[in-house]
């Protein structure tokens, strides 16, 4: 039970937009802002018109042609302030991206560290955008490539992870000499006017141009301009993989690139010799976390039938004990559903399930919170199904973790492996050679495999993303920043000869 009043509740968005630096107004608008957290409407602020996406766009390619000259350690330097004033800033971020994401407070400002730590992490690739250097085959010859800044940049992001993914994408796009236009969800509109506006505090801190960061508020009509601009040379989008089927065609028509994050249908596997303790702990916060509402969440429980039982029995009790609410409260564990699409289509998936022979082992039922039907809070659900069938294969945003049982290694790998998404997976097991055998060649499929943690959860050090529907891309660590440039390969000849490559003789 949460004791804030709506008005004492606009007030506090108030504070925390101005303390982001946001001075805009928040009414008069024509996109209405709304919280899952009681299912009420919040401000009304001024959405933008296709036609001054356009003119962002046109703005982020002039800032293009000098920001790809600056050195990229002096590009750095902006997104060391803006982690500096994210960290400044995590409390008030993340009290809005709790409001219209609806998480924990705790889960809320750890989405805003997620963005500090890509900023450190992208500060220091400032300095280290290498490429390499290859033995020429003629003398007198030096090959080498070196990587160049592509263009401006369009993010389309989600609700769930309305600021991080925005992050990953631009911190690595910005000192990679990139521009970057921002499309988020149009759930998320006041938490991307407070990231936005850090970033435009660390521009303005560093004396830089403020056009190499734009932001295009509205629904997927507006954002749709980043997908036919020729300008925009690389659109990173993440969202449910109807999005990207969409997306992609229209980006690559033009010949554009694009970075695919798209829908996942995460599995653990449980072999016989797992530490049972640990894997229901990692079970239950990767199943019934954030209300099944991340994109690796997990779905699908692939278990020994030697440990089934006992195993689920275990995993009931759990959610049994989940406390669901207003996570306002912060003895609250599971918050609410975005809205009321994302409730039905839980309900429709629990009938799909039974209907397929599935059994409802808990949760599923709606929970009214503080009296009111304009929210949508759901007890998270277990459904053992006697096999693989047709709705295990989806994607639900919502959380539902369906048991399959399995006799041999083999046979969990292809059970694992038989849905179209690809992109976390984790397996539970004290014996080496499954974990190895997960994590080769013909183990998970998936672009995250994990042992002996839940499938959620990741770092930013590592590359993100999955393969097959989950859209092949990667973002964040590793390597991912070479995704926002250009490679060219140069052969510089210092010989005073002309020899030609493979011996060839002309002239
Ligand atoms: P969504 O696909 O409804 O919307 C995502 C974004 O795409 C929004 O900003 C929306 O306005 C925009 N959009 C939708 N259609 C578009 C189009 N035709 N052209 C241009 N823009 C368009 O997704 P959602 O409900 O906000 O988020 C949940 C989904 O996102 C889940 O499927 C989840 O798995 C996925 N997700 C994936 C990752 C990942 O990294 N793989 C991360 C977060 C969320």
């Amino acid at each position: 039970m949460t004791t804030q009043t709506h008005d004492q509740l606009l007030s506090t968005i108030q504070d925390a937009l101005k303390a982001c630096g946001y001075t805009g107004s928040l009414e008069g608008g024509n996109l209405q802002t709304r919280t899952p957290l009681t299912g009420e409407d919040l401000f009304k602020i001024q959405g933008t018109t296709k036609e001054q996406a356009t003119e962002m766009i046109a703005a982020a390619d002039e800032a293009f042609k000098s920001w790809r000259d600056v050195p990229a350690p002096r590009r750095g330097n902006v997104i060391k302030r803006w982690g500096e004033l994210l960290t400044e800033h995590k409390h008030d971020l993340g009290i809005l991206v709790q409001v219209e994401a609806g998480k924990s407070i705790s889960e809320a400002e750890g989405e805003v560290q997620e963005m500090i730590d890509i900023c450190d992490f992208a500060l220091g690739q400032s300095r280290m955008l290498y490429g390499k250097t290859m033995p020429s085959e003629r003398p007198g010859h030096r090959l080498m490539e070196t990587w160049h800044p592509i263009g401006v940049v369009g993010v389309i992001s989600a609700f769930n992870f309305p600021v991080a993914v925005y992050s990953w994408n631009t911190a690595n796009a910005l000192v990679c000499g990139d521009t970057v236009v921002w499309k988020p969800s149009e759930m998320c509109a006041l938490s991307a006017l407070g990231a936005h506006a850090l970033l435009a505090r660390a521009i303005d801190d560093c004396g830089e141009d403020q056009n190499i960061s734009h932001l295009i508020l509205g629904d997927r009509t507006v954002g749709e301009v980043l997908l036919d601009d020729p300008r925009v040379e690389l659109v990173s989008a993440t969202g449910s993989t109807r999005m990207g089927r969409e997306v992609a065609p229209r980006v690559a028509s033009r010949f554009g690139r694009y970075l695919l994050e798209l829908g996942g249908n995460n599995a653990a596997i449980v072999s016989p010799t797992a530490d049972l303790d640990l894997a229901l702990r990692g079970i239950v916060f990767a199943a019934a976390g954030t209300a099944g509402q991340r994109c690796t969440t997990m779905r699908r429980l692939i278990v020994h039938e030697s440990i089934a039982d006992k195993l689920v029995d275990q995993i009931v009790a759990a959610y049994k004990t989940l406390t669901i609410g207003d996570p306002r409260d912060e003895s609250v564990l599971v918050g609410p559903l975005v809205n009321q699409g994302a409730f039905d289509g839980m309900q429709k998936s629990l009938e799909a399930a039974k209907e397929q022979g599935g059994e409802v082992l808990v949760g599923g039922n709606r929970v009214i919170v503080d009296d009111t039907e304009k929210s949508f809070y759901v007890e998270p659900a277990v459904v053992r199904m006697p096999e693989q069938s047709e709705i295990v294969h989806n994607e639900t945003f919502a959380p539902i973790l369906y048991v399959l049982t399995y006799s041999d290694f083999d046979e969990a790998i292809a059970l694992h492996n038989a849905v179209p998404q690809g992109l976390s997976s984790a397996i539970f097991t004290q014996d080496n050679s499954e974990a190895e055998l997960f994590l080769s060649a013909s183990g998970s499929d998936c672009g995250i495999a994990n042992v002996n943690i839940g499938t959620s959860g990741a770092e930013i050090g590592g590359a993100f993303g999955g393969e097959k529907e989950t859209g092949g891309g990667r973002e964040s660590g590793s390597d991912a920043w070479k995704t926002y440039m250009r490679r060219a390969t140069n052969t510089i000849n210092y010989s005073g000869e002309l020899p030609l490559a493979q011996g060839v003789k002309f002239l």
